[in-house]
């Protein structure tokens, strides 16, 4: 009786009840059980009452006076198998995991599934509590009784965080359960498209069949699930092709890049050749506006656009025990502040990203937004130049001075010059356009696009920023000089738990007790 009422007030998590009992019934503290056979412990680890864990333990030292026996009392099993840890790492409770550790908890302890305390971190999407095991030497590719990675639990749990850390930390994206399940069967069995995408950034097939000869595309199938099977759906060369290509992992390709210097080079020289006329000094300003478009091109392929740098003070636990865990971005290690977005392509973290140009193999970001910005507008007026002048040397039958050619032949050549650069022109415009539109309202393409707009807080890495809405000439300045940091709302981790008043109180009683 005095047992159940005991266990109640642990539920309750009534300190001075808990004591009370303990003291007028002299029950026996690891004697009290539940109906699930969890022990004080278990329920205190579970509820994340830290406060209740401390008392336990220090009661539980002091009146029985054997370190073995709370050892064995903090590594007692509950129906299922679980230790006391397993609860604080599943729920996230730091301070409680580092409570029953110091006191003796088994870090290799299994449940009835074979599932570790990394498993239960991964499955509770607990961030802290993985790199906090890792650092204490835990392994993040164990494997349960049903052979699944901690990997495979944070996929199928829909667990975004966990996943995130775990494949930055290299965790194998091929590896198949018992019943031949990849991380990304399991994902998609979540319907979970942001890991599905994680996945495929790393590198995950998918081709790959479960025991069912299913790919993880027949099981979106299966669902009916558009928006996945375009994700998972094998890539065919047409796809290649398309303006957003299939996602996978990032190769180094300066094709883009290669293609544009190359026609770029062409269009000019040639131009050059046509159109050079000494008497006509329009020539001369189109030679400079090449003369600096190529110079803007060429800065823009070296200069840093401003990657986040992992400083050594500031490791993996740190932040995460301060910041909240969309903000940090666990394959670069840093913490990623207002504006900032990790890009796929670079693998690396960008300060106020814009997005990934494949045509200078770039980021374009909070250093080099301004340059972009200037190149843009000096290709452009390339471009302008290349159409008036070709227009102007139809009408007017211009002849180079460099080489001369058939009035037919020359007409051939700028009616091929004036499409081209049309054709260039069009969609470059409109970049400018948007361009234009983002400078003026102080905001990046990345953030234009963002499905959850400026105002969300958490549902994109860019977001959640005061946007100090300062006027369209000094936005247009600040976006070009990045001069204004924008701080994030709210960017501090609630408090970490702590122990109530009354833990002290009892604590007190409970010298005399140890006293006695
Ligand atoms: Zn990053
Ligand atoms: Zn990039």
């Amino acid at each position: 009786m005095s047992e159940s009422l005991f266990i109640n007030s642990v539920y309750k998590a009534n300190l001075t009840d808990m004591y009370k009992l303990l003291v007028s019934s002299k029950i026996n503290i690891h004697e009290c059980h539940d109906s699930r056979g969890m022990n004080a412990l278990h329920i205190g680890s579970l509820n994340g009452n830290l406060s209740v864990v401390k008392f336990l333990l220090m009661y539980s030292r002091k009146v029985y006076k054997s370190p073995d026996m709370v050892k064995d009392w903090n590594n007692e099993k509950s129906e299922e198998g679980f230790i006391p840890a397993h609860f604080a790492a599943y729920r996230g409770y730091i301070e409680i995991l580092k409570e029953l550790i110091n006191a003796g908890a088994d870090l290799y302890a299994r449940n009835n599934q074979g599932l570790s305390l990394m498993h239960v971190a991964a499955q509770g999407d607990q961030a802290l509590v993985l790199v906090y095991l890792k650092n204490l030497g835990l392994d993040p590719f164990s494997l349960d009784n049903k052979n699944s990675f901690p990997l495979h639990w944070a996929a199928y749990m829909g667990c975004e965080t966990s996943t995130a850390v775990l494949l930055a930390w290299g965790c194998d994206t091929e590896g198949q359960d018992d019943d031949g399940h990849t991380p990304l069967h399991l994902a998609t069995i979540a319907g979970n498209s942001r890991i599905i995408r994680n996945l495929l950034i790393k590198g995950a097939k998918r081709s790959v069949k479960d025991k069912k000869e299913q790919r993880p595309v027949d099981i979106a199938i299966r669902e009916n699930n558009k928006n996945l099977i375009h994700l998972l759906k094998e890539v065919k060369v047409i796809d290649e092709c398309c303006l957003k290509p299939p996602l996978r992992k990032p190769q180094p390709s300066y094709l883009s890049l290669t293609s544009f210097i190359v026609l770029f080079c062409i269009g000019t020289l040639v131009n050059l050749v046509l159109r050079t006329d000494h008497k006509n000094y329009t020539t001369y300003a189109y030679g400079a506006i090449i003369f600096f478009s190529d110079l803007f091109f060429v800065l823009l392929l070296s200069k840093d656009p401003g990657y986040l740098k992992a400083k050594p003070e500031k490791d993996l636990l740190k932040l995460y025990t301060n910041y909240e865990n969309y903000l940090v971005c666990p394959d670069c290690q840093v913490y990623r502040p207002a504006r900032s977005r990790h890009c796929q392509s670079c693998d690396k973290c960008v300060e106020k990203f814009d997005h990934h140009c494949p045509w200078v193999n770039n980021c374009i970001g909070a250093k080099n937004l301004g340059l972009f910005f200037t190149f843009i507008n000096l290709v452009w007026l390339s471009l302008m130049f290349t159409i008036a002048l070709n227009i102007y040397a139809m009408i007017e039958h211009m002849e180079s001075n460099i080489i001369s050619m058939p009035n037919e032949v020359d007409m051939a050549f700028s009616i091929i010059f004036i499409v081209i650069a049309f054709i260039f022109a069009i969609p470059l415009t409109l970049l400018l356009i948007v361009h234009y539109k983002n400078f003026i309202n102080n905001r990046t393409t990345n953030e234009r696009f963002s499905k959850s707009g400026n105002e969300s807080k958490v549902s994109s890495y860019t977001v959640s920023f005061e946007n100090k809405r300062m006027g369209c000439w000094r936005n247009f300045i600040d976006m070009c000089c990045n001069m204004t940091k924008h701080n994030r709302i709210n960017e501090e981790k609630p408090t970490n738990q702590s122990v109530e008043s009354s833990y002290y109180e009892v604590m007190e009683r409970l010298k005399l007790v140890g006293e006695d």
